[in-house]
């Protein structure tokens, strides 16, 4: 090896850069102080994320309101977290020829634990049926633990108008196949009818009526969004309302009930 002297790849400055190095570092703040305040007023004012952001979960219906969930528990499976945790049902065991999702078999407890979750999308990937989605809803934060484990009612997408509220039969003279290949595009008058018989009171049935009637048009899946902007009062009021539901809910959690967080529609 040689001693050859260091040399620095920059080449170095002349005495009046010397003297100005230590105050040069300022100019960049000198010219941010011109720029426009790029500050988020948040929770006041609520910017939506880009279209890909990894949010809070959903689970998708069909148009006619059926879950697209079957329960296999393929997300379950994926999840590097352990943070997802789904029992199936089975569709025979509802009295009457009703169905929560078409086919066999249905989601009949799913639970994420927001606590546990990465929002790495791995579910996503792996539900084959595309129950499962993200949405752009980021706002997941909450007072207590208990409350932080979403149940299914949480999770599933509210009801389009024109939705048929589950559980009801299949479109008759349809499988799972058609389902899925996007056949089924609202409900059907029989479906209305055996809704009618079973649940008068159910409030999706007008609505869910005019579609098979052909006087509304077929409905159009929602999915969950930000909650609108609040003042500051608003927000403080909201607040005390969850934390209410979180401490029912922990009750609830103690004493071996099906935890029903709410509040978070
Ligand atoms: S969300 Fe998809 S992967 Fe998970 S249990 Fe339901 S159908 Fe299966």
């Amino acid at each position: 090896m040689t001693d050859k002297p260091y040399e620095p790849l920059r080449p170095k400055k002349g005495p009046i850069g010397e003297l100005l190095a230590p105050v040069a570092g300022f100019g960049v703040t000198f010219s941010a102080m011109f720029k426009p305040t790029v500050t988020e007023q948040y929770p006041r004012k609520k910017t939506a994320p880009p279209k890909r952001y990894h949010g809070r979960h959903q689970l998708n219906r069909y148009p006619d309101g059926l879950e697209k969930c079957i329960g296999c528990e393929l997300c379950a499976w994926a999840c590097p977290a352990d943070a997802i945790y789904v029992e199936g049902g089975d569709n025979a065991d509802l009295p009457d020829g009703a169905h929560m999702s078409p086919g066999e078999r249905y989601g009949r407890v799913y639970q994420i634990n927001y606590l546990r979750c990465i929002f790495c999308g791995l579910c996503i990937e792996a539900c084959p049926t595309r129950a499962l989605t993200m949405t752009n809803d980021y706002e997941l934060a909450g007072p207590t633990r208990a409350g932080m484990i979403y149940e299914k009612q949480d999770l599933l997408a509210p009801l389009a108008e024109g939705m048929l509220a589950a559980p009801h039969p299949m479109v008759e003279g349809t499988t799972d196949t058609e389902y899925y290949r996007g056949e089924v595009t609202g409900p059907t008058r029989e479906q209305v009818e055996w809704v009618r018989t079973h649940r008068p009171d159910d409030p999706t049935l007008d609505a869910a009526a005019d579609v098979a009637d052909g006087k509304a048009p077929p409905p159009t899946p929602r999915k969950h969004e930000l909650r609108p902007s609040q003042d500051r009062a608003e927000a403080t009021r909201a607040a005390a309302t969850r934390s209410n539901v979180d401490a029912r809910t922990e009750t609830q959690g103690a004493t071996g009930v099906a935890l029903t967080p709410g509040g978070r529609a």
